[in-house]
């Protein structure tokens, strides 16, 4: 496929035309290639989202690779790491890579699975680290996400078998008995709500121990879903010591407050939980100023009965893939913080470069892989469940007006979104495998 992008403007303000051919960008227009009209579109690098809940093998009911695929190229995104916690577990060579060709067989994106850092995710003994390494799979990104990794031994090993080959632990931090049967954030809204609380130092206790453990080992360690502005002030001290510590933040968790909770509406309840209005101001300025250095989804979807009950006995976690660059928009862009060239390092560079993703370190220049996104950021709409491509509808933005569209998405040279809508998976299929 061949394609002549016209009159889209780079996240530096300049305005240019894009050629792309054979998967690549070229220099000049190709013949026959299919134009698309960018005039007053941003094109942005392809999006990469470092944490995605794919839920294939073993929870198809909830989403599958081609599911949330197609979740995904929606909302412009060209790859995104799959998160381990599937039935089988990805914890062994095999599994990763049955992910990783399911991927490649549906074409919309790149799927980069993530393994296990404990067998099982059952924080007894470290999974097949090396042999997920070595595998077709090649995974760089290790997590029990879901889990916390909360046996520091087992950590501290983690840590030392992924420096052998440059990987890294993705941590979701959570001190497991200081949040048995939490429900929400905890503070006054808690107690007022007669809802277990998910204490603020149950995150930064674990962060604080990881990176001293990461310093200790000289290994990378990565934080998933930083959430609250005490954890913010543990990474910043820590990159100032030089310890090699990266971060992410969710969409939700710097747009969402605890006070979502007030009306038991169980799409707000996500882990870690939505917290108070100062945390979600440090999480913006950490993400402004670097010492968050990435926004990604934590895109989880589930099934309607999962979410369709009382609070307590509902699910974790929302759906986010779709949503996730018109909330950013709405966040951050909007006041000022991010300006799009930010937007490009948080939701594309920098996951690429934390989980070693290939090929998104010299976004538009000729000759490397085509993977761009034509958003309109002068496009707003009313978030409804006919926004959604995946098969969970447990977004906290239904009824909420939300900024921009993704009006096209380039994968590896060849269209999976076109005119605001998915090209059909067929073609995608057929065109990821055949140029
Ligand atoms: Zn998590």
């Amino acid at each position: 496929m061949s394609i002549r992008i016209t009159g889209a403007t780079l996240p530096d303000g300049t305005r240019t035309d894009l050629f792309v051919e054979n998967g690549v960008f070229v220099d000049e227009a190709p013949s026959g290639a299919t134009t698309v009209d960018a005039d007053g579109l941003v094109a942005l690098p392809g999006l990469v989202d470092l944490h995605t809940h794919l839920r294939e093998p073993g929870f198809e009911q909830s989403e599958t690779v081609l599911t949330g695929s197609r979740a995904a190229a929606i909302g412009g995104f060209t790859a995104v790491f799959a998160m381990a916690n599937t039935m089988p577990v990805q914890d062994t060579a095999g599994v990763v890579e049955q992910v990783q060709s399911l991927g490649e067989l549906h074409g919309y994106v790149t799927v980069r699975p993530i393994g296990a850092v404990t067998a099982g995710l059952a924080g007894e003994r470290l999974s097949e680290i090396g042999a997920m390494a070595q595998s077709r799979a090649q995974v760089r990104v290790f997590s029990d996400d879901g889990h916390c990794v909360s046996d520091a031994l087992l950590m501290r090993r983690a840590l030392e078998y992924v420096k052998t080959f440059g990987g890294v632990v993705a941590q979701h931090a959570q001190e497991p008995r200081l949040t048995l049967g939490a429900q929400m954030n905890e503070g006054a809204l808690s107690s007022e709500l007669g809802l277990a609380g998910w204490p603020a130092v149950a995150e930064e206790s674990i962060i604080a121990r990881d990176v001293l453990l990461a310093q200790h080992v000289g290994a990378r360690l990565h934080v998933c879903h930083v959430s609250t502005a005490g954890s913010v002030d543990v990474i910043r001290w820590a990159k100032a010591r030089g310890v090699q510590v990266t971060a992410e933040v969710t969409p939700h968790h710097l747009l969402l407050t605890e006070e979502l909770a007030r009306g038991y509406d169980s799409r707000f309840k996500v882990n870690p939980p939505l917290r108070r209005e100062e945390d979600v101001l440090a999480l913006r300025a950490a993400l402004a100023d670097g010492t968050i250095d990435i926004v990604a989804t934590d895109h989880a979807p589930h099934p309607t009965e999962s979410k369709d009950c009382a609070w307590d006995e509902a699910a974790n976690g929302m759906v986010g893939l779709e949503s996730a660059l018109s909330v950013v928009h709405a966040a951050v862009v909007a006041s000022g913080e991010l300006d799009w060239s930010d937007v490009a390092r948080v939701l594309s560079r920098m996951p690429a470069e934390i989980g070693l993703l290939a090929g998104y370190d010299t976004p538009f220049a000729v000759g490397s892989a085509a993977n761009v996104t034509l958003y309109d950021p002068a496009a707003s709409r009313t978030f409804a469940t006919g926004d959604l491509r995946g098969k969970g509808t447990n977004s906290p933005y239904l009824g909420r007006e939300l900024p921009g569209r993704v009006i096209a998405t380039v994968h590896n040279g060849h269209a999976t979104v076109l005119d605001g809508e998915l090209v059909d998976a067929e073609r995608v299929a057929k065109e990821a495998h055949h140029g």
